[in-house]
Parts: C-alpha cells; sequence; structure tokens
C-alpha cells in the first residue's frame, strides 16, 4: 500500500520497502518502559508509559534518539503484541506515551480497537503532521505532546530536511487545539495540547520567533521549553549546534517567554545529560 501518513507524502509501498521514515508496514519498537521526566502533569504520580517506534518522518540530524529514528534499532512485533504492551502499561502508568507514533499511526489504531487503555493516550510527536491525520488519530489520542522547532525555514531545511516546517506544524498544532481542549484531574492530564520547544545552540532568534507567534495566536498554550539538549546523530558535521545550550542562553530564553506572558514547564538545564536518553534495543519482548 503505497504511504501518504506524514506531510512527506513519499509514496512508497510500505508492503514492499523502506518509506522515508526508515519503516516498512510493520511495527517495529525499541524500548517501552516507564517515564519519570516528562512535564509533571504527565509523568504525575506512577510514570508515563513510554513506547519507542523505531524510524521517523523527519528525521532532525541532531536527534537524541538517532539509534532509533535513524540507525532503525528494534524489535518487529504484531498489532497483537502491541495490544499487550498497552495493557501491561495501563496497569502500571498514568498513560501511554506514543514516541513518535505518526508513521505507524494506522497500525496503532488497530491495537487500540483490541486494547482501549484505562489512561489517556498520548500522541508525542515532533509536530510535522498533516492535519488529515491528527483529525483521523484523535479518535482514539487524548493528549498530543507536540514539537514546534522551528520558525526559520533555512533552519528546518538544514537539520530536517524540510523547507515548511513551520507551515505545516503550525496548521497541524492549530488542529490539535481545536480537537483537544486542556482538561485536568487533580493535577493529571486527562486531554489537551503541551508544546514542546527545544532550545538550540545558536538560534536564539528562531526560539524568539516562536515564542513570539505562540504568544500573538495561542497566548493560553501550554508551553514545555526544554533545555536537554545534547549533541547526537550527525550534530558533529554542524559546528553551530555541536554542543549543549549555556545557562545564559536558556535564561534569555525563559526571560523572553515570560515578558511575553506564555506559561508552563521549564526544565533544568543539568537535564541535558545521555543519562535521560533511555537504553534502546533489538530485543525488547
Ligand atoms: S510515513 Fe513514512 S512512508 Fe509514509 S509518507 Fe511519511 S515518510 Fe513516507
Amino acid at each position: 500500500m503505497n504511504c501518504f501518513l506524514c506531510p512527506r507524502k513519499c509514496g512508497i509501498d510500505r508492503d514492499n520497502k523502506n518509506g522515508f521514515c526508515s519503516q516498512k508496514n510493520v511495527l517495529k519498537i525499541a524500548n517501552y518502559s516507564l517515564h519519570e521526566w516528562e512535564e509533571p502533569c504527565i509523568s504525575y504520580k506512577k510514570g508515563s508509559g513510554a513506547i519507542f517506534f523505531s524510524g521517523c518522518s523527519l528525521k532532525c540530524v541532531y536527534c537524541q534518539n538517532y539509534e532509533i529514528s535513524t540507525l532503525n534499532v528494534g524489535q518487529e512485533i504484531t498489532v497483537n503484541q502491541l495490544a499487550d504492551i498497552f495493557k501491561e502499561l495501563d496497569e502500571k502508568a498514568d498513560n501511554i506515551n506514543l514516541v513518535n507514533p505518526t508513521h505507524f499511526s494506522s497500525l496503532i489504531y488497530e491495537a487500540v480497537k483490541i486494547y482501549k487503555p484505562k489512561n489517556p493516550i498520548i500522541y508525542n510527536t515532533h509536530g510535522y503532521e498533516l492535519e488529515s491525520e491528527i483529525e483521523k488519530v484523535s479518535k482514539f489520542v487524548d493528549i498530543f505532546l507536540t514539537d514546534l522547532k522551528y520558525y526559520s525555514k533555512e533552519l528546518s531545511l538544514k537539520y530536517s530536511q524540510v523547507p515548511n516546517y513551520f507551515e505545516v506544524a503550525s496548521k497541524a498544532l492549530n488542529k490539535m487545539l481545536l480537537l483537544k481542549p486542556n482538561k485536568f484531574d487533580n493535577g493529571k492530564m486527562l486531554q489537551g495540547v503541551i508544546v514542546r520547544h527545544l532550545i538550540l545552540p545558536n538560534c536564539y532568534q528562531d526560539s524568539k520567533k516562536i515564542l513570539e507567534y505562540l504568544s500573538k495566536h495561542h497566548k493560553d498554550i501550554t508551553l514545555s521549553l526544554m533545555s536537554q539538549y545534547i549533541p547526537c546523530g550527525k550534530a558533529s558535521e554542524f559546528n553551530e549546534i555541536n554542543r549543549k545550550i549555556t545557562q545564559d542562553e536558556y535564561d534569555k530564553i525563559i526571560e523572553y517567554a515570560i515578558k511575553l506572558g506564555l506559561d508552563g514547564y521549564m526544565q533544568e538545564i543539568s537535564s541535558a545529560d545521555t543519562c535521560f536518553i533511555p537504553k534502546f534495543s533489538n530485543k525488547v519482548i
């Protein structure tokens, strides 16, 4: 079946070949486990039940999960096995956190039909999504945990091989906000949207533009400003992003967000540590 699930629309027949996302039409995961380092309303009390899918339709050069997004580490599993994982995590965790699910969304929906978790399902995405797919997955997704990475076309082309990231991601974000207004129960997010912005080194002006856009169009959005950037993957080929961000860079962005009246979550700069990157494996089950 020719695949048009993501804005790449590469049209590859994934029954026979890998798409740009590096995946065929078979589920593949590299880790599933409890995560305690997500935003407090997501990790909540028991932790978030994260499932890491192999492959990615965006493929950022600096990806923290490069081993799975690009190097294709992971184990192929069936839809029934994914449903079993949902059940296991549903008993242990406060939600089911699908990281990054875009290229497997149809197969994930099949698994949800077999076992529908009692806890919220999180669609943890890079943000480069089709509005039509967001509408489709909203049938089974409760929370969109989405990135808004770049404003500049030059940066998105250079680091993620797409010139239209902001144009596409901002439309997808509008759709998410329309479909899933925030709902909390005693500090636990049950439904809604959180926008994550990962601060990159030497990209202060671009981060400012993202914050200005959010402040102008989505003033009440739940924002998560992330300082956890570590140069991974091919980042060493790009001098300007081949380091962690500095405290000064982070402070300037936080100050600017506050000045614009934005509210949400801020990370400690100490979160930029490889110890927070999950251990991926070809043998998960
Ligand atoms: S999900 Fe993969 S195969 Fe499908 S259009 Fe996107 S990159 Fe291509």
